[in-house]
C-alpha cells in the first residue's frame, strides 16, 4: 500500500513526533512549513501550537488522508495542503518554522532549497538518515566533508537533536535517522548564494584533488568562467581583446593533472554526485576523450587565456591555495578565494 520510493515511511512512536514539534519552540504566531506530512501525525501536533501550517505533499492518497484527518475538527482552516513535489515549487510560501520528516531522495536539495531561503526561517527540525546527517556536521578532513557541510555551516548554525531508531517508523526504512535543527545566521553573512555555492560546485567536483587542478584541470570550468567573463565585460562596456591565440603559446587546457597523488583512503570519497550540474559530468567524458590524444582540440581564443591567466593568479599568488584540496578547505579559505575571484573580475554565477 505505502509507496516507498516516495520515501514513506510514517513516523509511528508519538512520543518522538512530540518530540520534535517541542524542539521547534514554536510561537502561537507560527506559520510552519512542513514536507511530507503524509498521513499527519507531525502535522496534527504542530497545528496544536502553531497559528497555521502550509504542508507540501506529493502522493494524492497520502494528502487525502491527512484531509480526512483534520475534517470538522477547528484546525482544519488552519491548514494549507498543497499537493505537489516540494523541489519543483517554483517559490515556497513565507513560513517562520520548517518542520520535516524529509524523504531521503531529497535530503539534498531541499537541506539546500531551505539555506537559500530568504527572508530566513527561525529555524528548520529536520529528521534525515544518519548519514546524510554527519554531512551536515562533518568538519575538514573529514571523509564526508562535503559541498553540503560547507553550505550547511557558513548560512546556518547546525545541532543535533536526537537519534531515531528505525523501529519508530513504518515500514522500518533500512538506515538509522538523526533528527537535526538548522538555524539560519542572522544577519545572513554578505555574500551573495549564487557566487559562493557556485565556486564549491567547481571546487567540491572535484574534492579530492588540487584547487589547481580542480579549476584549471577541466576546460568545461574556464569555459564557464570564460562565459561569465564576457558578460561582465559586456554589462560594463569593458572592450576585449577577442583574436585568436597564436599557436606557440597555446598550452593544453589538460596539462593539469594530480591523480598520482591520490591515496588509498581518498577512494572512500562521498562524491556530491547528486549536486553535480551536467556540465561536470559531461567533462569527464571529455577530458576522457583528450587524454586519448582527440586531433580536433578545440584552440583557445585570447579572451580564454585571459581568464585562464586570472584564475592562474588568484590560486597561485593572491589565495596561495593552488595546492591545497577541497576537503582540507574550511570556510575561510573558500571565501578568501572566492574575494580574490571576484576581485579579478571572475564570477561563478
Ligand atoms: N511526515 C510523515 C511522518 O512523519 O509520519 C511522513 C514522512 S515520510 C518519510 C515522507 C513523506 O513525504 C511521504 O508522505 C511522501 O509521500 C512525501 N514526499 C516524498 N517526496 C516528496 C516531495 N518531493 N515533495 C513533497 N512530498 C514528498
Amino acid at each position: 500500500r505505502m509507496n516507498t520510493d516516495l520515501g514513506q515511511h510514517i513516523l509511528k512512536n508519538p512520543g518522538v513526533a512530540q518530540a520534535i514539534v517541542d524542539k521547534a519552540d514554536l510561537k502561537q504566531s507560527d506559520i510552519v512549513l512542513e514536507i511530507g506530512p503524509g498521513s499527519g501525525n507531525l502535522t496534527v501536533k504542530i497545528l496544536d501550537k502553531a497559528r497555521r501550517v502550509i504542508a507540501i505533499e506529493q502522493d494524492p492518497r497520502m494528502a487525502a488522508e491527512l484531509t480526512k484527518r483534520v475534517q470538522g475538527t477547528p484546525a482544519a482552516k488552519r491548514l494549507d495542503l498543497v499537493l505537489g513535489d516540494v523541489i519543483k515549487q517554483e517559490k515556497l510560501p513565507y513560513f517562520d518554522v520548517c518542520i520535516s520528516n524529509t524523504p531521503y531522495q531529497i535530503s539534498s536539495p531541499l537541506t539546500f532549497r531551505l539555506l537559500a531561503t530568504s527572508p530566513a526561517p527561525r529555524c528548520c527540525i529536520l529528521m534525515f538518515q544518519r548519514e546524510f546527517a554527519m554531512r551536515l556536521f562533518a568538519r575538514p578532513g573529514d571523509r564526508l566533508y562535503s559541498r553540503l557541510s560547507v553550505n550547511a555551516q557558513m548560512w546556518a548554525k547546525i545541532s543535533h537533536v536526537m537519534k531515531v531508531g528505525k523501529n519508530n517508523f513504518n515500514p522500518p526504512p533500512a538506515v538509522e535517522s538523526n533528527v537535526v535543527k538548522i538555524v539560519p545566521k542572522v544577519p545572513r553573512p554578505q555574500v551573495a548564494y549564487e557566487e559562493w555555492d557556485g565556486l564549491l560546485r567547481v571546487a567540491f567536483v572535484r574534492k579530492n584533488k588540487t584547487l589547481r587542478s580542480g579549476f584549471l584541470g577541466t576546460s568545461s570550468v574556464l569555459e564557464m568562467l570564460e562565459a561569465n567573463y564576457r558578460t561582465l565585460c559586456a554589462q560594463n562596456d569593458i572592450p576585449l581583446d577577442d583574436g585568436p591565440l597564436d599557436a606557440s603559446s597555446a598550452v593544453d587546457d589538460m596539462e593539469i593533472e594530480d591523480d598520482a597523488t591520490l591515496g588509498a583512503d581518498e577512494e572512500m570519497e562521498v562524491d556530491d554526485e547528486d549536486d553535480a550540474p551536467d556540465f561536470f559530468k559531461e567533462a569527464v567524458d571529455r577530458k576522457a576523450k583528450k587524454l586519448q590524444g582527440n586531433p580536433h582540440r578545440k584552440k583557445r581564443g585570447k579572451v580564454a587565456e585571459l581568464v585562464r591567466n586570472k584564475v592562474k593568479k588568484v590560486l597561485e599568488v593572491d589565495s596561495e591555495l593552488a595546492d591545497k584540496r577541497a576537503r582540507m578547505c574550511d570556510e575561510g579559505d573558500f571565501l578568501k578565494l572566492l574575494y580574490s575571484f571576484n576581485q579579478e573580475g571572475i564570477h561563478f554565477s
